[in-house]
């Protein structure tokens, strides 16, 4: 048996090869250790089912491992794909992956959800074993979670002093440091491994999926590049509303790691004399919205009870929330009756995507009007959700339903019927997810954000159902739930 030489590069969330330090770590080592570079990764159907992934997010990977393949090939690395049920096998099938291909390291890009860093303990403990090497990069992440704490030694539990110490930490660091691209390595006598087409019970529903969401980093750069281009410097005034399309839309790219949150913000700063935090009012506040993605990421390693299920703030778990099958029916299918509403669950089971101010509309409507456990809407999104990410979903519903760090204060419901005339005033994207609504007048008093409204003559020839529930009402019942805690 000739002495292993070569490195492995364990490919999770990671599915680029630009800006991806275990990959550019490794293309180094092997070639110093004068052995290759093979890259795996593992499909896990039944673990990925355990964690609601919707069927468009793993149709989203498939293509993106096609690319990757692709693009590793031309630096001479071939990606290998295994398949194991659940986490549980990972130690011992790349334990024996390791020994077949002769590997001395195992290197891979840190996860921070609380299976996968349990996976990821075992691993190492199952290499320390065999005899390899196994090293974790920080990638999702901008620093080291936890590596910035309150006064008191803690993680951060509010928003904004994480930012302002976020940015401070990076700002000492000489700002957002790019990895160098990986060396090409000699060529290995190996093929790459066929991608499924498909996985068994992920068939996705969205056939514009290829289209609205092409595969690759490549697609990921051009976007990002358009976004800083035409979108960013208005992003602060636009980002709010919905009809406009002026997001970046790369939280898919950002969920399965095609682009980083380093290369976002790499992008974005140049338009802000180079800060985080400059005159672009755009790319200010876009950075920031990163820099919640961050703050979320955090959270969950601070405080993992997040990521099984359970609230962050301890004594709403007691809240005895509401539940009714066809109230939720009719949230889930887009037919509540409440426009704005309506409009974002269409968009989300069309496009698995979702415009993030009609995401909080809806999730605080789950929550507060129908008063839903928010751990339905968690999972119905995680189901649909192309872009489904553990941290920023949890935190979004836990902020929208007040029992999460940094919350909407309970009493701050909102109206969707004035949200739909703050955020969508014209009523161009209710017209474009709900066009039986498409001939009605939008403006402040337009019936478009609020059908019931209409004469009963003109509202009979609208096939569209009466709001399910009654906002002033929900309200009550909510301040009561809430102040009885
Ligand atoms: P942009 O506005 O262009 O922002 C750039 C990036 O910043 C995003 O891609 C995203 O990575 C990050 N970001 C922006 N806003 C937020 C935010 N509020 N919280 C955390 N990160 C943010 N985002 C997900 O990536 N996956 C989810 O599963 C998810 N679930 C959510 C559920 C609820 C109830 C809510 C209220 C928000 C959720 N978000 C989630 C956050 C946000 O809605 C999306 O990140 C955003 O809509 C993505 O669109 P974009 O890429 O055009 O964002």
């Amino acid at each position: 048996m000739p002495e292993p030489k070569n490195i492995l590069v364990w490919f999770r969330a990671d599915l680029r090869v630009s800006d991806n330090p275990a990959l550019h770590r490794a293309s180094i080592d092997a070639a110093a250790a004068g052995g290759a570079l093979i890259a795996l990764f593992i499909i896990c159907p039944e673990q990925w089912r355990s964690h609601d992934w919707a069927a468009i997010k793993v149709d989203f990977i498939l293509r993106h491992l096609r690319e990757l393949s692709a693009d590793l090939a031309k630096l001479n690395i071939p990606l290998l794909v295994e398949s194991t049920p659940t986490f549980r096998d990972v130690p011992k099938t790349l334990a024996s992956f390791a020994s077949r291909q002769n590997c001395q390291a195992i290197y891979w890009n840190k996860e921070v959800e609380l299976n996968e860093t349990r996976r990821d303990a075992a691993v190492s403990a199952a290499a320390k074993q065999a005899g390899l090497r196994a090293l974790g990069f920080t990638d999702q992440t901008l620093i080291e979670p936890g590596e910035v704490r309150t006064g008191e030694g803690n993680f951060y539990t509010v928003f904004t002093p994480f930012k302002r110490s976020l940015y401070r930490t990076i700002e000492e660091r000489g700002g957002v440091h790019l990895v160098a691209a990986p060396r090409k390595q000699s060529p290995l006598p190996l093929a790459p491994s066929p991608i499924p087409e498909s996985i068994a019970g992920f068939l996705s529903h969205v056939p514009d999926a290829p289209s609205l969401w092409p595969a690759g980093e490549k697609h990921a750069q051009t976007r990002l590049a358009a976004f800083a281009k035409s979108h960013l410097g208005n992003y602060k005034l636009q980002r709010d509303q919905p009809a406009l399309d002026s997001t970046s839309t790369l939280s898919p790219y950002l969920a399965i790691g095609s682009i980083s949150s380093r290369q976002c913000i790499a992008a974005a700063i140049p338009a802000n004399d180079g800060k985080l935090e400059g005159p672009n009012l755009g790319a200010t506040t876009w950075i920031s919205e990163l820099a919640w993605r961050e703050f979320y990421r955090h959270i969950i390693v601070g405080f993992p009870r997040v990521c099984m299920g359970r609230a962050f703030k301890p004594d709403t778990e007691q809240i005895a929330w509401a539940w009714n099958e066809h109230h939720f029916n009719a949230w889930c299918a887009g037919r509540s009756g409440f426009p704005i509403v309506d409009a974002g669950m269409r968009q989300l089971s069309a496009t698995g995507w979702m415009h993030n101010r009609v995401r909080m509309i809806v999730a605080m409507f789950l929550t507060k009007d129908l008063f839903f456990d928010w751990r339905r809407g968690e999972r119905f999104f995680m189901r649909h959700l192309i872009d489904g990410d553990l941290g920023s979903n949890n935190g979004g519903w836990q902020w929208s339903a007040s029992t999460g760090t940094d919350a909407a204060p309970y009493f701050r419901i909102f109206n969707p019927f004035s949200q739909s005339r703050t955020c969508d005033p014209a009523g161009n994207y209710i017209r474009r997810w709900v066009p039986e609504l498409a001939s009605l007048e939008g403006g402040e008093k337009g019936a478009i954000h609020d059908p019931s409204t209409l004469p009963p003559l003109a509202r009979a020839r609208i096939d569209y159902p009466e709001p399910i529930v009654d906002h002033a009402k929900a309200k009550d019942r909510v301040m009561k739930a809430f102040q009885s805690l």
